[in-house]
Formats: structure tokens, sequence, C-alpha cells
């Protein structure tokens, strides 16, 4: 009986469990992706991150200095901090507070009353040894390294992983302070680089100095990041949209005149992007590139680069068309992330594509502007071969779950065929341009992006969306000639499904408007050809071989 009982019990768990393909959630994983009761009731205003940063021990030590202004009544606040770091001390006007802790949540009692509309600050003391990068950028953390001429070479990388797993902070994306303060303390013969622009150096009496590092614009983050390595310097003034750019570079010794060869692509990326989306978003804290010991990240205002100082990415051309070795794949790559991603935010990683999806279907842009639309064409269409379709390109919301890696080459795939439903290039530049206005130093849900999408393009692209982006089907344009007549729908798709399609009959272009139904229209040629427009991502089947 006891045996039976047990059958029972297991087939009921994999029925649940066993087959399902949502990935088990924690209580940790809700602290993390939601906004908390103990988050949503303050809104960031500042940072100021003071840490002295050790090789010698792999240790940070340090303070980050919270401001923000109290939204709703509320006594307790969300930090976050991963370990092995610890929370020492939470200060709030000379008064030390209690600090629950719950994993890499640390709930502080405050005493003094939480006024709506006043402005306060609360300064947190932490440090220790931080977690190292298992695989930065994609596993981050800090990295101890060295280079080759044996000097540290310290970096962060935190994408996915959290801010706090090296600071503490409110480790959640829909909240950005206005501007923020980087101090950071490093032996005297090391520089740190951070991001917006050096305000000052400063000489201690330890042998070390100080660099701090002023972000004068709302900054995600991720974004935020440590540099520290004998980095050389060199600059250049860009002449863009909203005026002189500085762009800085910081690059070890021995990689200078390479890197003065290979970042020339700097201007071609800025004059390429800021034809297509815009302004540089960033022009207060100018833009910045600094060497680094892994691929890059694009850290806001100080895009870290790691790519060999060759074109492709790490050597490789991902479209295969010939076209990705004609860029540096982590300079555009990565410098367009400072449109979508560091200007346009998600709220919530689940929406990772707002990043990934634009900034892939950027590398075309960019081929398009600097050899041509049928270069660019060729480069997009050539990314189809990583697609996978093994998991919709929306993650989970409020777990801190990212979708499927479709985010990149598919997404890219998807705007490119949404180009071709909007078929006038000025408009669907127009449209790009008008984004990164709309949502300028903004954070952003899908549903946003996919209604400011339809407003302007005039055609209700909700079923478009759900297909591509919540869907892992590649919708089949099925048809069938019969004597003069075309039968069509779409299948395989989810319902509703009635993106329109350019198609060649017989060499004549016609715009078809398919839905899950048969329909049918009538051709007047002997032995038609049909030909799907390529541009479209998405499957044919003729049913009758006729
Ligand atoms: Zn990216």
């Amino acid at each position: 009986m006891t045996r039976i009982i047990l059958i029972v019990i297991l087939c009921i768990f994999y029925l649940v469990n066993g087959f399902s393909q949502i990935p088990r959630f924690t209580r940790q994983d809700t602290l993390r992706g939601s906004i908390t009761e103990e988050r949503k009731w303050w809104d960031l205003t500042y940072y100021h991150l003071d840490i002295t940063v050790n090789p010698d021990d792999s240790t940070i030590y340090g303070t980050n200095t919270v401001g923000y202004t109290v939204l709703e009544r509320n006594q307790v606040m969300q930090i976050d901090l991963q370990p092995p770091l610890e929370l020492k001390q939470a200060i709030q006007e000379g008064e030390k507070l209690n600090i629950k802790h719950d994993g890499n949540a640390h709930f502080i009692y405050l005493i003094k009353k939480q006024k709506p509309g006043s402005r306060n600050e609360l300064e947190l003391i932490y440090g220790g040894h931080p977690h190292i990068a298992p695989r930065p950028p994609w596993s981050g953390g800090i990295t101890w390294s060295y280079d080759n001429n044996n000097n540290p070479l310290i970096v962060s990388t935190c994408q996915g992983t959290g801010a706090s797993v090296w600071w503490p902070c409110k480790d959640h994306m829909y909240d950005e302070p206005d501007s923020m303060l980087i101090s950071v303390t490093v032996p005297e013969n090391l520089m740190d680089v951070s991001n917006g622009r050096l305000r000052k150096v400063k000489t201690n009496d330890e042998y070390t100095r100080t660099f701090h590092w002023f972000v004068s614009n709302p900054i995600n983050n991720y974004g935020v990041n440590i540099n520290i390595g004998d980095y050389v310097h060199f600059s250049e003034q860009y002449d863009g949209e909203k005026g002189k750019l500085d762009c800085d570079y910081y690059v070890l010794p021995y990689n200078l005149e390479k890197a003065k060869e290979q970042f020339k692509q700097v201007p071609l990326m800025l004059e390429a992007f800021e034809y297509w989306f815009g302004p540089y978003p960033f022009y207060e804290d100018g833009y910045k590139l600094v060497e680094v010991p892994y691929p890059g990240m694009e850290h806001q205002s100080s895009v870290t680069y790691g790519n060999g100082y060759e074109n492709g990415y790490g050597g490789i051309d991902q479209s295969r068309s010939g076209w990705g070795m004609k860029f540096d794949f982590i300079i555009i790559h990565e410098s367009g992330h400072e449109w979508f991603a560091n200007s346009i935010t998600y709220r919530d990683i689940a929406d990772m594509w707002i990043h990934e999806s634009f900034i892939n279907y950027s590398e075309n842009l960019y081929v398009e502007y600097h050899f041509g639309k049928e270069a660019g064409t060729e480069y997009v269409l050539g990314t189809r071969m990583g697609i996978r379709n093994d998991r919709p390109i929306i993650g989970f919301y409020d777990v801190n779950y990212s979708g499927s890696g479709d985010m990149y080459p598919k997404g890219g795939n998807m705007l490119h065929t949404l180009r071709q439903i909007v078929n006038d290039d000025l408009k669907w530049r127009s449209i790009l341009r008008g984004i990164n206005e709309e949502y300028y130093h903004q954070t952003v849900t899908t549903q946003q992006i996919e209604n400011y999408l339809s407003e302007q393009i005039g055609v209700d692209l909700s079923k478009f969306f759900d297909q591509y982006l919540r869907d892992i089907r590649i919708p089949v344009f099925e048809y069938s000639i019969k004597e003069n007549e075309l039968f069509y729908r779409w299948n395989n798709c989810v319902d509703g499904f009635d993106m329109p399609v350019k198609v060649k009959i017989s060499g004549t272009e016609k715009w078809l408007y398919p839905t899950r139904r048969w329909a049918s229209t009538e051709i007047d040629q002997d032995n038609p050809v049909l030909k799907i427009d390529p541009n479209f991502y998405v499957a044919v089947l003729n049913i009758t071989g006729r």
C-alpha cells in the first residue's frame, strides 16, 4: 500500500515538476528580482561609492552613501550585498541601525521617521573578499589578474549576477540614481578607470592614490565598474550631433600603438549610431574605451574592451557573411549599448531583449551605414545561423531570470523583419531615433516598447511580438497554387498572427495579408513561381507541391 502511495506521489511530482519548462525559483530570487515593499517606498537619487581595493590580499573595503527621496511611509529598507562580502554597519544621522540579514538581502531598520517627500542619506559600511568572477563577463564578480608586465589588472563585471556582488546597493534595475561619485583607492603605481569623468586624483600617505570619477547622468547598477591597472591614456574629440564629445582611451602600455590603430573605429561607430539612433546619450560624461582581460561589456561611458585589437569577435565573423570581419565586434556592439542598455534600460532582466535585440540589429545598421544596404542585409540574415529557437526570448519576471540567447540573432532578425513591414527606410530611421528620444535615460518594459512601435508604425503588433518574443515557433507561410489561384495562410504560429508579407510571383512583387485561415488571390501567370522575401524571418511550405 505504501509503495502504491509512493508511486502516486512520484507520478504527481514528475507531472508537476519533471515535464515542466519552468525553472524553480527561490525566495532569494524573488528578493533579488522583484520590487519588494522594502524597495518601492524610496527613490534613489545618489550614490557615493568609496572603496579601497587591495591587490595584496584580494579584498575590498569601504562605504556606499545612498541618497534617496521618501515616496511612502516605511521604516525598513532593503539593501543587497552578496557574500562573502559583509555588510558591517548601516548609519543614518550618526545612529547605528539594526540589520536583519536574509541571504543576499539585508533589511535595515531605520530610526528616523521617513516622511514622504523628504531627502535622506544612509551610509553603508562593508568589506571582505568579493566573489571571484567564474567567467567574466557572463558570470560576474571581481577578476584579479596580471598584465604581461606582471602588474595587477583588477576588473569588475556583474550583469545578471548583480552589482551587489561587489558593492551594497538597491540591486534592481527599475531605479537608478540621478548621479554617482565613484572613489577608488589603489596602490600608487596603478590607476582606476571607472564611469563618467575623472574629477580628481588624490595622493595619500600610505603609498596609495584615490581616483574620484563622477557620473552626472542616471546610471544602471551593472554599468558601474572599476578597472585597475597600469594604464596609459590617449584621447580625441568627436564632432557629433550635440557638439564636441570627449573620447578617452585607457590601454596597457604595450598595446598603445595597436590601440591607436584599432580605436580609429570609434568615430566610425559614433557616426553610424548617431545617424540611426540620434545623439550619443552621455555627452556630459564623455565616452571611454578601457582595456580589460575579458571580451568586453557595455559599462556606461566606460565601455570595456578585450577583443585583442582585431576585427570580428575573438577573430570570428558570427554572421559568416564576411562583413563581420570588417569591424571590431566589441567596439561596435558594446558601444551600441550606450543607446539601448545604458540610456534605455530594461526594468526587469526578463526584458533583456530591449538591450540585445536592438544592439544585435545595430551591427547590421553599422555595416549598412559604411558598406551599403546589401551588405547589412547579408550580415543580419547570416546571423540566423546562430538562432536556436530553444526558449522564448522573454524570460521570467520578478525573479532576475533572462530569456533565451536568441534575444541576439533572432531578436535582430525580428527587428529586420519589422523594418520590411514598415517598408520605408526614412520612417524606420525616424522610429529608431524616436524611441531614443521618448525613453531617453529611462528604465522601460517590453510593453512600452511594443506599444511605441505599434503606434508609430500604425499596425497592431501585439501578435507579432507574441510570436517572436514569447513563442519559439517559426511561423510557416503555407501555400498552394491551383491553376490561376494562390491559396495561402499562416500556420505553426500564435492565434491571431496576421503579419503582412512580401512575395514575388514570377518576379513580380506583391504584398499578401495572410491570417491563420486560408485565403486566396488570383494570379495571371502561367506556371507561376512563388518566392517569399528572404528578409522576413519565416518558413515556407508549398503544401501540395504545385
Ligand atoms: Zn550586448
